[in-house]
């Protein structure tokens, strides 16, 4: 054995093929004579953004009081916006915020929209963690008990996935999931088995409004300006259209719902509308769509 087989064995055990052994997505047209799909899809995290890593958070009450604007003002801010555009969203909330904040979730509900499982505690699903068949339970529970809501799309607290969790999305019949990274259309899921998984309606990082807006005690980054912002937002609308693909906002009422960024929100969504050939719909409509082409 060679010094460098010593070095690099941790590395050596990862297989040296594709992540993700799903197929490439195929390109499916979109409805209507449209030219690409836009999936407004809106994370509801409130304080579980802030209690996910540590529970002993659960008494920073300032910290905590980022989230606790969602509740208070920003979803239903967002929801204003979305109602004067008259643009449908999906809106991933935690079974803990659920039961919380149950006239947020009942607001979302009387708006139109749809509501995603993300999980109960907003618990990452890392490789090994121990609460993936908890949380997937729980936030079903929550979601139908409080709302009367059995979802049918999820999205990943933390923006992680491993096997396990794939597998899980599969045997609480979910139909698609909104987490990867790996591609600018849906596609299906094929799990390392070789057996179907869920559609993928996937994301990119770039319309993720937390990576961009939002610096905290918890959670320091630098931010980049409204106006930068939405440069960078049109020019990625108006070549995906030229690519006939899809983008996906990952957006947060603690960030989006403030009132410069909801204004940066509403300038970007009235950039979409005013092309005429951008489809702007909820997670459940696109992965219905990506579904009927299927078959
Ligand atoms: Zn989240």
């Amino acid at each position: 054995m060679s010094p460098t087989d010593d070095a690099t064995a941790a590395w050596d055990a990862i297989p040296a093929r594709p992540s993700n052994p799903s197929p490439p997505a195929p390109v499916v047209p979109w409805p209507g004579g449209k030219r690409a799909a836009l999936f407004l899809s809106v994370d509801v995290d409130a304080e579980t953004a802030w209690t996910d890593d540590d529970p002993r958070r659960g008494d920073h009450l300032v910290s905590l009081s980022f989230g606790g604007y969602e509740g208070r003002v920003g979803t239903a801010k967002m929801l204003e916006l979305f109602a004067q555009l008259g643009v449908t969203a999906t809106f991933f909330v935690p079974g803990w915020v659920a039961e919380a904040y149950p006239a947020m979730g009942e607001a979302i509900l009387r708006g139109g929209h749809e509501i995603g499982h993300h999980g109960y505690h907003h618990l990452r699903p890392d490789p090994g963690s121990p609460w993936i068949e908890a949380e997937m339970a729980r936030g079903f529970q929550a979601l139908r008990r409080r709302l009367g809501v059995v979802p049918v799309g999820y999205r990943a607290p933390g923006g992680e996935v491993c096997e396990a969790q794939r597998a899980a999305l599969v045997r609480h019949g979910l139909a698609y999931s909104s987490s990867f990274r790996d591609d600018v259309r849906p596609y299906r899921h094929r799990l390392r088995d070789g057996s179907a998984g869920a559609i993928e309606l996937p994301v990119s990082a770039n319309f993720d409004d937390w990576m961009l807006g939002l610096s905290a005690r918890f959670s320091p980054r630098s931010v980049m300006a409204p106006r930068d912002v939405l440069g960078m937002w049109r020019d990625e609308l108006d070549e995906i259209v030229e690519w006939g693909a899809m983008l996906t906002t990952v957006l947060h009422p603690q960030v989006s719902g403030r009132p410069g960024r909801l204004r940066l929100l509403r300038a970007f969504l009235g950039h979409a509308l005013a092309r005429g050939d951008v489809w702007i719909a909820p997670g459940r409509e696109i992965a219905g769509h990506f579904a009927a082409a299927e078959n």
